[in-house]
């Protein structure tokens, strides 16, 4: 097949993809579409490029080779603000200088003196250039996103990006001569372009595609297992992870502790300040709760202003000072919004896993009927039920 059609091809593929990407735009949440948008705008912007390429032979150079390939570098850039845009990076107008630097270039080795050559090597550094911003933003996530997704992305980017380099040195390392033109038959590297060109398009597009539908479900996860105001576990997720250490206790004999933390007098702050200040004076004390918990140890809102903190191998030895690790840390933080300035303490029961206990649920009773005893012994303090 010659170059041209090759080219008339993959902008079909390209468009085929961008509508696809189109139709499937009122599924993506709300946060999702701007970036959807942005590699929408793209595709069609490569796809464009792609169809000047196609037909470049009928139009004047001067005219069509920094157009087409500007819209090209200009639709790369166009997903490099989407992957932007999708991890939640501010726009800037800097990411268009590799564009507008190399339409610029690509105008003058056409227009004034005409080296396809120089074309390649500006073309081939601008995609380089671009495509590595594309890479950085995506290696940028490495600890916060896991998705496979997230990784093949990186992986299409680093292989277009291989094949722009052996382009490269083919052409101008090794002094091939290109032709006049990447129209010109004959030429293997030629009629790859084009495909190479289509890569991110379709299997980019698939690619991001699952890089969303992967942020959905974690998302739905995310919001399935945690409590929505204070982003702590909740109580389905603390019932699980807490069946789940109480078995492997029993089986393998570890230790297994817990407490409940109860804020003293909360109803109070609802009273005073009401119920919006109560809900901020909760996070604030679901935060010093997660700040004093250690690695493994599971903080969850147990429902109300209750919390429960799962313990990770600590003894009956250990637990009076698990409790008053968790206590010293609300106690120490006074809870201040505005001109408010108020001290906040909480009440602790712990309880040790021992023979009487036959589920979880008896682990929480005791620890339950522990933290009524610190009510009545004063507030603001620990008990450990016997
Ligand atoms: P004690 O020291 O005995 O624990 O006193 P208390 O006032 O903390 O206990 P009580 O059980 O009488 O009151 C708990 C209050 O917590 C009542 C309820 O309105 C409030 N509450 C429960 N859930 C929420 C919530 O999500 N937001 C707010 N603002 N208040 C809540
Ligand atoms: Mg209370
Ligand atoms: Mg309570």
């Amino acid at each position: 097949m010659d170059t041209m059609s090759v080219f008339v091809i993959a902008t079909l593929m390209m468009l085929a993809n961008g509508g696809v990407l189109g139709l499937m735009h009122s599924d993506l949440p709300q946060a999702l579409r701007p970036a959807a948008v942005s590699w929408r705008i793209g595709t069609l912007l490569v796809a464009g490029g792609c169809m000047l390429f196609a037909v470049q032979r009928q139009l004047p150079p001067a005219f069509v080779l920094p157009l087409s390939n500007g819209l090209v570098m200009l639709g790369f850039t166009g997903y490099w603000r989407a992957l932007r845009q999708f991890y939640g990076y501010h726009d800037s107008p800097l990411l268009l200088l590799p564009f507008l630097a190399g339409t610029c270039g690509i105008f003058w080795f056409s227009a004034v003196t005409p080296d396809i050559g120089t074309r390649i090597l500006i073309v081939s550094l601008v995609w380089l250039v671009i495509m590595g911003g594309c890479v950085a933003t995506l290696r940028s996530q490495a600890q916060r996103d896991a998705a496979i997704s997230r990784r093949v992305m990186a992986g299409i980017f680093v292989a277009v990006m291989a094949f722009v380099v052996l382009r490269m040195v083919y052409f101008v390392g090794l002094g091939i001569n290109p032709g006049l033109s990447v129209l010109d038959g004959g030429n293997l590297m030629h009629a790859i372009t084009p495909m190479i060109a289509a890569v991110l398009p379709v299997v980019g597009t698939t690619a991001f595609l699952l890089m969303c539908s992967e942020r959905i479900r974690r998302q739905w996860e995310r919001a399935a297992s945690t409590d929505y105001l204070t982003g702590l576990a909740n109580r389905r997720t603390l019932t699980e992870a807490g069946d789940r250490r109480f078995a492997e206790a029993r089986q393998k004999g570890g230790c297994l502790a817990l407490a409940i933390v109860d804020i003293d007098h909360f109803k109070s702050i609802n009273d005073r300040y009401g119920h919006d200040i109560g809900d901020v004076a909760l996070k604030h004390v679901a935060g010093k709760i997660e700040l004093a918990c250690r690695e493994r140890e599971l903080p969850a809102r147990q429902g109300g202003e209750e919390f429960v903190v799962l313990f990770d191998g600590i003894d009956a030895a250990g637990a009076h000072a698990a409790g008053e690790r968790l206590r010293e840390s609300v106690a120490a933080a006074p809870f201040v919004s505005g001109d408010l300035d108020l001290p906040v303490t909480v009440s602790i029961g712990v309880a040790v896993l021992n023979e009487t206990d036959h589920d979880l649920d008896s682990l929480l009773r005791r620890a339950d009927a522990a933290l009524y005893a610190a009510k009545v012994g004063g507030r603001n303090r620990v008990e450990v039920a016997a």
